[in-house]
């Protein structure tokens, strides 16, 4: 066949992104890579990163898509992210891609895709010259039995459920947020009824009915008519190490008392209408401090591969606003296009999905009077209740939450370069 060259040849991918000016100079800062090469063949395959310095890393596994993920102490990586572009070449190769980048503050992982079931065989660094300090990371993987692999995914998994363990409460943690809170009322309705008391109310129904489940650990960004800025909402949450953000808000729509029910948003460059846009200029307006919409992605997602991670989470987003505007329609009225996007800042944390709701329009009549009501409350927050479940039916415990499971990069394939910033 004619294949059969490529085949015993040593595929070499290599590129040394600007080894001279952010060098090896200094100990200042987490140690600096300035180079990845992957070297492969049917039978191994070698993943090497030069380092400023040595890093301890150590390899564990995940299943479905196979992955080698290596982790370590934060890394600098001054590497272009398309080198680990490989594609995949069936029986060719171990690894079809690989990522790298910062995965929690002080913590940086590297990201294998695996072609096929592949075990590390070694995970090593050591000095590149005797004596000096900038050492070579080598990763090796070597074919394995598929039921080798899942021996190493299971174990894996118990390591780091251990670990995280002593740091993470052992339940998912569900932040709400009531919108607005004491000068800023929010939205004004008929009857005089007030935005930041009725989407409190809400609030405090679905903490009792989660926490009646006993399966959640609920965070609050407040607990009574006080005014929290955006940015401290999503730090709330941030700190709480949260698994799911639901902002909770109240919409009015002077010119059109027609317009009327519930509305799942989320967070999108782009709005997704005009009245998207119209609605997160609104709540963003709560937040008085300059910068506008762009100021989180300024501050931390400052890496491209920030950007890709929160792209993966944005994903699990709009699979959660689209059960949750499922289990909404059976319990509420829905507006007439309710899943929408738009860019909210109170939405823009890279770490876990966030959806905002708003309840409905103070405009409208019907909505005030469900909104008002303590039996339609009950049954709005079942109904979230219901697809809160059954999203962590579906995606498990945080730890297996796509935004801190599989690392920094949803998919190599997606590794464009740094234009959206
Ligand atoms: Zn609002």
């Amino acid at each position: 066949m004619a294949r059969m060259g490529r085949l015993a040849a040593f595929a070499v991918f290599t590129l040394i992104a600007a080894p001279l000016q952010c060098g090896f100079a200094g100990e200042a800062g987490p140690p600096v890579a300035v180079g990845a090469r992957l070297s492969q063949d049917e039978n191994a395959a070698k993943l090497v990163f030069d380092l400023s310095r040595q890093v301890d890393a150590t390899a564990s596994a995940l299943a479905s898509p196979d992955r080698i993920v290596v982790d370590m102490p934060e890394v600098n990586f001054q590497v272009d992210p398309s080198v680990g572009r490989i594609g995949a070449r069936p029986n060719l190769s171990l690894v079809r891609g690989f990522r790298f980048g910062l995965l929690a503050p002080g913590k940086s992982r590297i990201v294998i895709d695996l072609a096929r079931a592949a075990c590390p065989a070694q995970v090593a660094a050591r000095p590149i010259v005797e004596g000096e300090p900038a050492a070579r990371l080598t990763i090796e993987l070597k074919p394995c039995d598929p039921s080798a692999f899942a021996a190493l995914v299971r174990s894996s998994a118990v390591s780091t459920a251990s670990e995280s363990s002593a740091a993470a409460p052992a339940q998912p943690v569900i932040v709400l947020d009531p919108g607005h809170g004491g000068v800023d009322s929010g939205a004004r309705g008929l009857g005089g009824v007030q935005e930041k008391t009725l989407v409190f109310g809400f609030c405090a129904e679905l903490k009792r009915e989660l926490d009646a489940t006993k399966r959640y650990a609920i965070v609050m960004t407040r607990d009574g008519d006080q005014y929290v800025d955006l940015d401290e909402r999503v730090a709330i949450a941030r700190k709480a190490n949260a698994s799911l953000f639901i902002s909770v808000h109240a919409d009015t729509l002077s010119e059109d008392a027609s317009v009327s029910g519930s509305t799942v948003y989320t967070v999108a460059d782009r709005a997704s209408d005009a009245e998207a846009a119209r609605i997160a200029a609104r709540e963003n307006a709560a937040d008085r401090s300059p910068g506008g919409v762009g100021r989180l992605d300024n501050l931390d997602v400052a890496d491209i591969l920030f950007d890709l991670k929160r792209r993966e989470t944005r994903t699990y987003a709009h699979i959660f606003s689209r059960g949750l505007v499922d289990n909404l329609r059976v319990a509420t009225k829905l507006n007439h296009n309710p899943e929408r996007s738009a860019g909210f800042v109170v939405l823009k944390a890279p770490e876990f999905p966030s959806v905002l709701v708003e309840l409905g329009y103070l405009s409208n009549a019907q909505d005030v009077q469900s909104l008002t009501s303590p039996e339609w409350r009950a049954k709005a927050a079942a109904a979230m209740v219901k697809e809160i479940d059954a999203f962590f039916a579906r995606y498990g415990k945080p730890d297996s939450v796509p935004s801190t499971e599989s690392g920094v990069v949803s998919s190599a394939g997606q590794a464009a370069g740094p234009s959206a910033h």
